[in-house]
């Protein structure tokens, strides 16, 4: 067992360990039928072997099923309890121990197999290396990773693994980062690149400045989340319980009538073995776990069964333009004077002015700036307004960076002029960005962004899938939204929204009836990704806030995953009502039999157990499930 495991404190449980008990319970069984067969030794002796057997086997039942009863609570394990000492009680020893066997045997193969899906998703933790190669007082050793700090530098060879979440400080080289988005393309890796614990170095050497370790990285929180998942009840799950509630006590009064009716003890047993609801009780929970671990190897990640449930009846879907629909990496290319000043000093104020915005069309400022070897100076004041600039102050001069109504809104005046260059750039879905020197507009910065070439056949997907309505949501310029949304083929958008408004908008829809999707870049969308039904965060891989605040998370750029989630979302619920489906058609034949009398208690309790296995297998096959690609 690797150390992460233990950390998680892992629950797996390799084949010898599971078949301790069967195998126990088997020989106590065989060792009883022998002396008894060939009449060896004193009676006692066989029944007090087959008793030691039900004991063994059946032990944990045994103390659950009294818990329970003491509750007042009838479960499956009370049904199973009571079927077992009736079944002593008549002096029928070696069947109570065969029954104790076969429930022994169905119980390692489900445990088994139900492993199967959780360990896909531990599996990841172990492409996490345990050492580490440090430079420390310019030497470099060999460290385990649990002794790194913050701030240690560490080599990785080309063919290594990365051993910690960190920032290239050194080198180049291409990473394949598969365990974090799914994707096996080598992404670029460069002085100031993020790079993930668990991802392959591929090419060349990288001196890694150590961010976060253990527990803290993207690929340990990625296995807890997926973890915690697992773990979460579908809505559908409250069903399935109130059905065994009611269930369970007709039950008994159905073994009582047929004791009554044929007089025989067995009888009774019968009907208490073959209606144990277990293949029901597990319907659900097998098929979100399978669900969520094989979302989790597409590098899609759900909060919980609830989504699962959601995700296919989603019927408009709302989606964030920038960085969502475009590749989020804005250039700047074209500076418009507007004011007989230099393009060049246009740059450089609004530089200065956004030096410390975190907005992606901040960045691209700066970024064009430093190309440009700007020597770009701290502001003296800064103040951000979400979806509208920034305002700051510098040399004494006021200077403002942002759209056209929030200059406006300032007390800027917006000359014929500059409105007619605003329309020009706009129409070419370029986003025009003004940049105000104490109440004068100076210029204009015409910001472009790739549209994401994938997007149109995935907008078309989701549309076959349920959606009946994609929108655009952007606080863009109108006419930038609609270049942007007729080259997708959106259905229709939702230009100059505010983080609020987007959010308002989600509350319509909601009230008019819909189930809505948000797909967003999960920072400044988070106010509409949280209303919305199922908030989608894309290309999270790296942003904190992004994992911690979505429903569903998308750790590649890819949107087609949000296609997988749906696909799988029906899926699992297709799933899980074929696995009731099934469970009931079992238990009206069996106790249908068991009540006329045609079912032994160990013909009952096979015929109840393969139910629960082949559930136990059906959902199971869900790992192995591939969305079929389909030409739309
Ligand atoms: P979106 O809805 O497309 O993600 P935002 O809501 O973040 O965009 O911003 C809406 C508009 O506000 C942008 O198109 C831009 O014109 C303006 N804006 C917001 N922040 C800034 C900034 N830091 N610098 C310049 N313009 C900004
Ligand atoms: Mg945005």
């Amino acid at each position: 067992m690797s150390r992460n495991e233990r950390q998680l404190g892992s629950t797996y449980n390799d084949l010898a360990v599971l078949s301790i008990v069967p195998v126990a319970v088997a020989v106590l069984t065989l060792a009883s039928w022998i002396l008894a067969h060939w009449e060896i030794g004193p009676v006692f002796v066989n029944a007090a072997l087959a008793i030691g057997a039900v004991i063994f086997g059946g032990f944990q039942r045994f103390v659950s099923g009294f818990k329970d009863a003491f509750k007042r609570k009838i479960t499956v394990n009370v049904f199973v309890v009571v079927a077992l000492l009736a079944t002593m009680a008549i002096s029928e020893f070696r069947p109570a121990a065969v029954i104790v066997f076969i429930m022994a045997v169905a119980g390692a193969l489900e445990s088994y197999t139900l492993d199967k899906t959780r360990k896909s998703i531990r599996d990841l933790l172990d492409f996490a290396p345990s050492l580490a190669t440090v430079r420390r007082q310019g030497e470099e050793v060999i460290v385990p990773v649990a002794e790194l700090l913050v701030g240690d530098v560490v080599v990785v060879k080309p063919g290594a693994r990365i051993p910690v979440d960190g920032v290239v400080i050194a080198g180049a080289s291409s990473v394949n980062q598969a365990p974090i988005t799914g994707e096996f393309m080598p992404v670029e890796k460069f002085l100031g690149s993020s790079v993930f614990s668990g991802t392959l170095n591929e090419s060349g050497r990288l001196d890694i400045r150590t961010e976060k370790v253990g527990e803290g990285t993207t690929l340990a929180r990625i296995v807890h989340l997926v973890q915690e998942a697992q773990g979460t009840r579908a809505p559908i799950q409250n069903m399935a319980d109130r059905f065994t509630t009611w269930f369970l006590p007709a039950v008994v009064i159905l073994a009582i009538g047929a004791f009554v009716m044929s007089g025989d003890v067995k009888v009774a047993v019968s009907v208490l073995l073959v209606a144990c609801p277990c293949a029901f009780a597990i319907a659900t929970p097998t098929a979100v776990t399978a669900g969520v671990s094989n979302l989790a190897r597409r590098a899609v990640l759900i909060k919980g069964g609830i989504f699962l449930e959601l995700g296919h009846k989603i019927t408009r879907l709302l989606v964030d333009k920038t960085g969502t629909f475009t590749f989020g990496r804005p250039r700047v290319e074209g500076i418009i004077s507007l004011n007989g000043k230099s393009p060049e000093d246009i740059l450089r104020l609004a530089c200065i002015a956004e030096k410390y915005s975190e907005h992606p069309l901040a960045r691209s400022i700066l970024t064009a700036g430093k190309e440009r070897k700007l020597d770009i100076p701290d502001p003296e004041q800064f103040e951000s307004a979400t979806g509208m600039g920034v305002k700051s102050r510098w040399n004494s001069a006021k200077i403002l960076v942002g759209k056209q109504t929030f200059l406006q809104e300032a007390g800027v005046t917006i000359v014929p002029r500059v409105d007619r260059e605003i329309v020009k750039q706009s129409a070419q879905g370029r986003t025009a960005v003004l940049v105000a020197h104490n109440e004068e507009v100076i210029g204009l910065l015409a910001i472009a962004d790739e549209i994401r070439p994938e997007i149109s056949k995935t907008i078309r997907l989701l549309k076959t899938m349920g959606v009946e309505r994609v929108t655009m949501l952007t606080g863009d310029h109108p006419l930038v939204a609609e270049a942007v949304a007729t080259a997708i083929g959106v259905d229709d958008f939702q230009a100059e929204l505010l983080p609020e408004q987007k959010q308002e908008f989600v509350r319509k829809l909601q009230a008019e009836g819909h189930v809505v999707g948000m797909i967003g870049d999960g920072i400044n969308d988070a106010p509409a990704l949280a209303l919305a039904d199922v908030g989608i965060a894309m290309g999270a891989a790296g942003t904190d806030v992004a994992i911690e605040t979505a429903d569903v998370t998308l750790m590649n750029d890819n949107l087609s995953g949000v296609a997988d989630f749906m696909w799988m979302s029906a899926k699992v619920m297709r799933r899980i009502k074929l696995n009731i489906f099934f469970s009931m058609i079992y238990n009206v034949i069996g106790l249908t039999l068991g009540v006329m009398g045609m079912m032994t208690p160990i013909i009952a309790v096979i015929f109840q157990e393969a139910g629960c296995v082949t559930v136990v297998f059906s959902s199971t096959l869900l790992l192995w499930a591939k969305r079929r690609t389909v030409s739309v």
